[in-house]
C-alpha cells in the first residue's frame, strides 16, 4: 500500500486529469478511489503515482495529500 512512487504533484488542476475521472469532475479521487465513498473535500493536488503497470493521476484533497506525503515521504507544495 505504502510503497508506491510518486512520480509528481502538482496544484490540482482539472486539465492534469482524464475525462470523466473524479479529478476532472473537481472531486477527491484519490480518497474516492482508497475509500470507496466520494470526498467532500476539494481537491489539493494532482499527484501521478507509478504502479507497477500504470500511472493513474489522482486528485487529492489536503487530507488526502498529507497521508500520501506521510507514507511516500515527499514535501507537501506549496499551494497556488
Ligand atoms: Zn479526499
Amino acid at each position: 500500500m505504502s510503497v508506491n512512487k510518486i512520480i509528481w504533484v502538482k496544484p490540482f488542476n482539472p486539465e492534469n486529469h482524464n475525462v470523466e475521472t473524479e479529478g476532472r469532475a473537481g472531486r477527491c479521487g484519490w480518497h474516492g478511489t482508497n475509500e470507496g465513498t466520494p470526498c467532500g473535500e476539494p481537491p489539493y493536488a494532482s499527484v501521478k503515482f507509478n504502479y507497477a503497470d500504470f500511472q493513474p493521476v489522482y486528485s487529492a484533497c489536503a487530507r488526502a495529500l498529507r497521508k500520501i506525503s506521510e507514507d511516500n515521504g515527499f514535501p507537501i507544495p506549496p499551494s497556488p
